[in-house]
């Protein structure tokens, strides 16, 4: 349990157990990696980390990976989500050990998919990732670390080398208790259809993408 200031000012409990429901082995095209789920009892996600290897060191290599089916498993070129995944994947097997927590809930920055997929239409049409969801009504970035700290904490991680390009999700996981040893980019070379997308990531989102100044600026 723990207490939080509710809009009123008045302090109020709220549950947020983050439970270990199973444990299984799950060999990938990565390499051997174990299935940890999770049951947030929370906000109702069932959530899983991939671990390879054994935790116990300081700095673990750890991706926390926001749910992008588009990306993930369709291979959209929208975003960078799925060659970022899989590059998680592949250097956490290539370490020797480390964590992929994969969050359930965070589609489009946590506004949903079929909203991702409306706010996508918009992206067409000419408005940026944040425009874009601001016109639908929506916030910018919903998404929350909670239950990734509380994941990593039940499996004994203590300090990372959190692969991200964001420094908010940084921010998050300190708040939540998990020292982050290291900030270690994730950056994936940009094609024609994600370049706009990247580069209002790092104007308007602050992401560090520093490999973007490389490429041409493409025409609006
Ligand atoms: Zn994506």
């Amino acid at each position: 349990m723990t207490e939080k200031v509710g809009v009123l000012g008045k302090k109020t409990s709220r549950r947020t157990d983050v439970e270990r429901i199973v444990e299984t082995p799950l060999p990938t095209v990565y390499g051997k990696f174990r299935a940890y789920g999770y049951l947030d009892h929370e906000r109702g996600d069932e959530q899983v980390a991939l671990v390879h290897g054994d935790l116990e060191a300081e700095g673990v290599l750890t991706r926390l990976h926001s749910e992008c089916l588009t990306g993930d498993a369709f291979g959209s070129r929208h975003c960078e989500c799925g060659a970022q995944l899989a590059t998680a994947l592949r250097q956490v097997a290539d370490a020797g050990s480390g964590v992929v927590v994969y969050l359930r809930g965070h589609e489009g920055r946590g506004i949903g998919l079929l909203a991702k997929l409306r706010a996508m239409a918009l992206q067409a049409e000419g408005l940026d990732t944040v425009e874009a969801n601001l016109a639908l009504g929506l916030p910018v970035d919903a998404r929350d670390y909670g239950a990734a700290a509380r994941i990593l904490d039940d499996l004994g991680v203590r300090s990372v080398r959190l692969m991200s390009n964001n420094p908010r999700k940084r921010e998050a996981l300190v708040r939540h208790g998990i020292r982050v040893a290291e900030q270690v980019p994730l950056l994936i070379p940009p094609c024609e259809s994600n370049i706009t997308y990247l580069r209002t990531k790092r104007e308007r989102l602050d992401h560090h993408l520093p490999h973007l100044d490389a490429m041409a600026h493409a025409p609006s």
